[in-house]
C-alpha cells in the first residue's frame, strides 16, 4: 500500500469506528463532569485520572501514573506505533476552577444540544475527545507512529507540576494537539498570548501621621508609584498588557502605611517580549520609589505564548480534514493562556482549541455543544492520521 492509501485507509476506519459512538461519548462526558476536580483537590483530580485510566486500560491501552505530592498525579497513555519513532501528543487537563461540592448542586445537565456543568467544556469535553481518539486509534491496531495522551491536573493554576511533564512529553514530538474548548464561533485556536502573574510586596516604616509623619516611609505611596509605571508598560499595538488587579495595604488612616501588596497580571505575544518585560517589571518593583521602602517580586505562574508560526502548517492539515468531515473552521487568536504555549515554545508544531465547541468557561453558565463532540473528535483523529503522509511541518 502507498503511504497515501495507508493514511486514507486508517482515517476511514477510525472515522467509521467513531461514527456510532456519539451517545457513548456524551455518557462519558456526564461521568467526568460529575466528579468534582478543582486544581487544589488532589483526591478529585486523581479520581478523574483513575476513571480515565480504567476506561483506557479496559481497551488494552497502557496507562502510566506519575505520582505528584501536592497536586493530582499525571497520567500518560500510549498506543505504540509500528515502525516510526516520532510520536504525536494529545494534551488535556483534568482540573477545573470550581470548588469541591459544585457537582452536588450543579451537576451535569442537558437542554437540546447544550450540556452544562462544571468544566463541561473546559475541558472535560476535550478529555472525552482525547480518550475516544485514542480508543479509535487502538481499535484499528495503532498507527505507524506512537500516539501519546497526557492527562494533567493543574492547568488552571499555571501548571506548576504539569509544565515539566508536558515539556518532557512534547520534546521530539511530530505534533501536539490540545483539546481546550473550541471557540463559540466553531473555530480552533492558532495563537495565544503568553502570560504571567506576580505577587508584589512592599515594606515601609510605620509612623503616626500627625505626630511624626516625617519618620514614616509609606509602602502605599511606593506601591502607587510602581502601579503607574507598571500600567504604562501596556501597549495595545504590540499586544502587551499589564494589570494590577488586586491591592491591599496599610493599617489605619492615621498611620503611615508599613506594608502594601499587589497582584499583577502580564500578557505578551512573543517569547522575545517576555524577557524584556520581566526585566522592566523587576526594575520597577525593586526601585526605592519612596526612601526607606523596599519591595519583593514573586512569580506565581508563567504561561508561554502559542505563536502562529508554530501552528500554521498543522492548522492547514486540520482545516482540510474538517472539511472532509463536514464542518468549516478557521484559526482564531485569543489572549487566554494554556499549556499549548509550553509545547509551541519548544518549536513543536502545536494546535489548540480542538475540543468540542463551548463557552462561558469559568462561570456557572459554562456550556458545551454536545453535537460537536463527535465531528471534532473525528477531525482530531483524522488530522493525526494525515501526519502519516505529511512531511515535516
Ligand atoms: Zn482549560
Amino acid at each position: 500500500m502507498t503511504v497515501t492509501a495507508e493514511r486514507t485507509d486508517f482515517a476511514e476506519r477510525i472515522r467509521a469506528w467513531l461514527a456510532p459512538r456519539a451517545g457513548e461519548m456524551e455518557a462519558m462526558l456526564e461521568e467526568l463532569v460529575n466528579i468534582d476536580s478543582n486544581s487544589f483537590d488532589k483526591a478529585g483530580t486523581d479520581a478523574v485520572g483513575e476513571h480515565i485510566a480504567k476506561l483506557l486500560t479496559a481497551e488494552g491501552i497502557t496507562v502510566t501514573r506519575i505520582p505528584k505530592a501536592d497536586f493530582g498525579d499525571v497520567f500518560r497513555a500510549e498506543v505504540p506505533g509500528h515502525g516510526q519513532n516520532q510520536h504525536v501528543l494529545m494534551l488535556g487537563h483534568r482540573d477545573t476552577v470550581f470548588a469541591k461540592g459544585t457537582v452536588k448542586t450543579r451537576g451535569y445537565s442537558r437542554q437540546g444540544d447544550m450540556a452544562y456543568g462544571p468544566g463541561v467544556c473546559d475541558m472535560k469535553g476535550g478529555l472525552v475527545a482525547n480518550i475516544f481518539a485514542l480508543r479509535a486509534i487502538k481499535a484499528v491496531g495503532g498507527l505507524p507512529f506512537p500516539v501519546v495522551a497526557l492527562f494533567t491536573s493543574d492547568e488552571e493554576i499555571g501548571s506548576p507540576t504539569g509544565q515539566a511533564e508536558i515539556e518532557a512529553a512534547a520534546r521530539g514530538a511530530r505534533a501536539v494537539f490540545n483539546t481546550e474548548p473550541g471557540r463559540v464561533s466553531g473555530n480552533v485556536v492558532t495563537g495565544r498570548k503568553g502570560g504571567a502573574s506576580f505577587h508584589i510586596t512592599v515594606k515601609g516604616r510605620a509612623a503616626h501621621s500627625g505626630v511624626n509623619h516625617k519618620e514614616g516611609a509609606s509602602a502605599i505611596e511606593a506601591l502607587a508609584r510602581k502601579i503607574v509605571r507598571l500600567h504604562a508598560l501596556t501597549n495595545y499595538a504590540t499586544g502587551v498588557t499589564t494589570n494590577v488587579g488586586v491591592i491591599k495595604g496599610g493599617n489605619t488612616h492615621n498611620t503611615v502605611a508599613p506594608w502594601a501588596e499587589a497582584e499583577l497580571d502580564l500578557r505578551f505575544m512573543t517569547l522575545a517580549q517576555r524577557g524584556e518585560l520581566i526585566g522592566e517589571i523587576e526594575k520597577i518593583v525593586m526601585a526605592e520609589d519612596v526612601p526607606g521602602t523596599s519591595a519583593t517580586l514573586t512569580t506565581k505562574a508563567l504561561f508561554l505564548p502559542l505563536e502562529e508560526k508554530n501552528s500554521r502548517a498543522l492548522f492547514e492539515v486540520y482545516q482540510k480534514e474538517a472539511a472532509t468531515i463536514g464542518f468549516p473552521v478557521e484559526g482564531e487568536f485569543t489572549g487566554g493562556c494554556a499549556d499549548s504555549g509550553f509545547t509551541a515554545a519548544l518549536g513543536v508544531p502545536t494546535l489548540c482549541g480542538l475540543g468540542p465547541v463551548g463557552g462561558k468557561a469559568h462561570t456557572d453558565d459554562e456550556f458545551c455543544r454536545v453535537d460537536t463532540l463527535l465531528p471534532r473528535t473525528q477531525a482530531l483523529a483524522a488530522t493525526i492520521c494525515a501526519l502519516i503522509s505529511t512531511g515535516a511541518l
